[in-house]
């Protein structure tokens, strides 16, 4: 009843087989993966196949490799680890156990097997393929195969999918798992920070990563800590403790009634001796008096429900990976399945192993510099952000200080507050004075400026809501008045944080530059809105921990749909008129239907999603119905309203199903921001520091009439965003061709393809 897109694409009629296996640690995001590539497998007309307990699953054969139907994966996305099992297999690792896992594989008739693993489990695979010639022969001279069954399963297509919560795979951007981890740490440090701060304790935490230090930079980004221990960037210079306690102590002068030491678990010195944990306890302890305690997280990282962006990367990462089994040819090498630069990609798997294995070498050389080079590409910038946010004067001054003006603009979104924090502090470091901004433009001109001191922002980066107080008001209220109070507080360039009412401030400001020459000085406007509607950035700050705080919230209204049975939930989310948390959500939460602003709603689409309830309510096996939840953005329609669209799925549903609504309101801002927007605010607020700097330094007024900053031009005035990998800088003129200023949002939306995927998983072949 599901269409065409379910029937062999072979021309034979005959339907291809395709196995999946969960190998090496367990990694959040796993089952994701499994689902996905399940269901996509099931879609483009073949037969998916679920090995058990990892390679040991293909050694063992029988029932360790059982036939996956479309419902086998229900429920998969919310659950943590790997529900199909992992092992770590001696007997793959010898030709004799990888020779009964090809026998056990051709008698199957698989030879499409997706891994989904770290880099031995990888490296393995590669081995496997290298070998399946050799192999298949050897069985045909024992007489285990006949030459036919050689003949018919003569390759092997192997594909890989990274796994693993360290991210210390090369060629990608982050690994399935890693983030979820870095979720679990940093609510650990978050805990542990509350205790350490009324005991006035130090805290020493060891963190997962055997050659990694990816999670505890990042966990040292996202915490605000005083000191990492990472294998790729030993500590520097003999003396390294000393100038470590010199550090803490200049911290503790400063007031800090807490700290925090985060070491990885592979952390070395530069002679490669181990840095413990216990060591730092020690040190600590003798030489500064500090009340220090230990804290090894352990398992509790690898554990628990994954995050909406391990939901979403292993799902999309998994419907590529049955692409690329479908789209190999022997001659093409085995691909992993990678992200770079934001996008899903295929990497060359041998090459990605090889030059993971570098990493290591690198480190074992004592050429750390190679290894911080060899990560991705943003590792090493963001090792210079940690320094630079969270140690005391550890930046070199500069030539111009500026008075920096602060602004938070807009709703509240999770990330504003580690943004002004990242700001406040590398502006002192740098040597200029940061000016908060307090009650957004109404604030200003009130006259509400008060300087901030590196103590003012301890702790806000853990912190959600805006401290520093946020107003929708524009500019255009009275540019006069804004204008005085700029000139009168002599801000000499201004960062605003907020969503696309920071973007339209800015546009005011441009456009009122030759009236006014107070707002001729740098200007850069940080996108922070759950919503992410601005242009200039792929994501802006506070629309992870949106998309984590709906996600959890779905999760539970499932669980409850699914206890009531036969319920469906049409939960409304917030976005304006774009529909990004509705669709990202939407996959994490493996909603059934998503209705976006892009499309609205039509009451064609509401029959179809009514005839697909009653034909997936008809199957369900008797008295198992599933919950289910629709996604409806708040402006998918003025007409088919969250109200009406449940009472009409109630009303076909007849005795069949049932409906209620749930509207998420403001519980979407989410509380503490997710690690993501820390990170990320962290980013763009220092490179925005960078910015007017440069632009500053472009300073016009010469004679030193008037401003002390006078810059007018196009280039001075821009948002800052995530592009890809990188930090860029859009002049907001510029930005203006590729925004729909009426409907508040860009002319383009990268994530399109992540809402077809959420409705494939869905088995919606009517909505595709
Ligand atoms: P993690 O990142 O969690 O360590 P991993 O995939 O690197 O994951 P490993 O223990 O190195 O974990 O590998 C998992 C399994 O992959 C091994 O138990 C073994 O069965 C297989 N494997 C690893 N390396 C090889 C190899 N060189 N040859 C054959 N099989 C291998």
């Amino acid at each position: 009843p599901f269409g065409e897109a379910f029937k062999s694409q072979e021309p034979s009629g005959k339907r291809r087989k395709i196995a999946i296996l969960t190998s090496g640690g367990d990694a959040p995001g796993m089952n994701a993966a499994v689902r996905a590539v399940v269901r996509t497998a099931i879609f483009r007309g073949c037969d998916a196949y679920a090995v058990h307990e990892g390679y040991q699953g293909l050694v063992d054969g029988g029932d360790m490799i059982r036939k996956m139907k479309w419902d086998s994966v229900q429920g998969y996305l919310t659950a943590g680890g790997t529900v199909i099992g992992t092992a770590r297999c001696k007997a793959f690792r010898e030709r004799p156990g990888r020779l009964k896992a090809a026998k056990n594989l051709v008698k199957e008739g698989i030879d499409a097997l997706v891994v989904c693993g770290g880099d031995g489990s990888l490296t393995g695979a590669d081995l496997f393929r290298a070998e399946w010639p050799s192999l298949l022969s050897e069985l045909v001279s024992q007489g285990e195969l006949t030459e036919q069954e050689a003949k018919d399963h003569a390759h092997l297509n192997i594909v890989g999918l990274v796994g693993s919560i360290d991210n210390d795979m090369s060629s990608t951007d982050i690994t399935i798992g890693a983030v979820t981890c870095l979720h679990r740490i940093c609510e650990s440090i978050d805990s542990i920070s509350s205790t350490a701060s009324s005991h006035s304790r130090a805290f020493v935490v060891e963190v997962m990563g055997r050659h990694c230090g990816w999670l505890a930079l990042m966990a040292g980004i996202a915490t605000g800590a005083d000191f990492i221990f990472i294998p790729e960037r030993p500590p520097q210079g003999e003396d390294w403790r000393e100038s470590m306690c010199q550090e803490i102590k200049r911290h503790r002068d400063l007031g800090k009634r807490k700290t925090i030491v985060i070491v990885c678990e592979g952390a070395i010195d530069s002679n490669l001796q181990p840095v413990t944990a216990k060591d730092m306890v020690d040190l600590l302890t003798e030489r500064l008096h500090l009340d220090t305690r230990m804290t090894i997280l352990g398992h509790v990282q690898r554990g628990g429900t994954p995050c909406a962006f391990d939901r979403n990367l292993a799902t999309m990462q998994g419907v590529e990976a049955v692409n690329a089994v479908l789209d190999s040819r022997p001659d093409i090498p085995s691909p992993v399945i990678a992200m770079n630069e934001n996008k899903i990609t295929r990497v060359d798997l041998v090459e990605a192993v090889k030059l993971t294995g570098e990493v290591a070498k690198a480190i074992g050389r004592k050429d750390f510099q190679a290894a911080m080079d060899l990560r991705d590409p943003a590792f090493n910038h963001q090792y210079q952000q940690f320094l630079s946010s969270t140690l005391a004067g550890s930046d070199a001054k500069s030539a111009k200080p500026l008075r920096i003006g602060i602004i938070n603009v807009g709703a509240p979104a999770g990330g504003m507050n580690a943004a002004v924090r990242a700001i406040v502090r590398y502006c002192i470091n740098r040597g200029h004075t940061p000016l908060a901004i307090l009650n957004g433009f109404p604030g200003l001109m009130a006259s509400h400026v008060k300087e901030l001191r590196w103590m003012d922002v301890d702790g806000w980066i853990a912190r959600g809501g805006s401290e520093l107080g946020t107003n929708r008001d524009q500019p255009s209220m009275d540019l006069g008045m804004i204008s005085y109070q700029m000139q009168k507080h002599d801000i000499q360039s201004l960062i605003l944080i907020g969503g696309f009412e920071a973007f339209t401030a800015c546009l005011e400001m441009k456009n009122a530059r030759k009236q006014y020459p107070a707002f001729c000085i740098p200007m850069v406007h940080i996108p922070a809105t759950i919503s992410n509607n601005v242009p200039g950035t792929d994501y802006s700050l506070g629309c992870d921990t949106s998309l984590n705080a709906i996600m959890e919230a779905c999760d539970a209204i499932k669980q409850s749909a699914t206890a009531s049975r036969k319920r469906v939930f049409v939960v409304e989310v917030h976005g304006g008129k774009v529909g990004y948390l509705a669709a990202m959500s939407g996959l994490a939460a493996g909603a059934t239907s998503i209705y976006t602003p892009e499309e609205g709603i039509t009451l064609e689409r509401l029959q179809k999603d009514v005839r697909h309830l009653c034909q997936r309510y008809a199957a369900d096996a008797e008295g198992k119905s599933q919950g289910r939840v629709i996604l409806r953005s708040e402006a998918a329609s003025k007409t088919y309203t969250t109200d009406i669209v449940s009472a009409i799925i109630k009303e076909e549903g007849h005795q069949q199903f049932d409906s209620r609504t749930a509207i998420l309101g403001h519980v979407q801002q989410g509380g503490a921001p997710s690690p993501m927007d820390r990170i990320r605010a962290t980013r763009l607020a220092l490179c925005s520091v960078d910015f007017v700097e440069e632009r500053a330094s472009k300073n016009i007024n010469i004679g030193g009439i008037g401003p002390a900053v006078y810059v007018d031009s196009e280039d001075s005035i821009v948002v800052a965003g995530i592009q890809g990998n990188d930090v860029g800088f859009t002049p907001v003129e510029k930005l203006l061709q590729v925004t729909d200023m009426r409907n508040r949002k860009p002319t383009h939306s990268w994530w399109m393809d992540y809402k077809r995927t959420a409705h494939l998983l869905a088995r919606r072949v009517d909505l595709l």
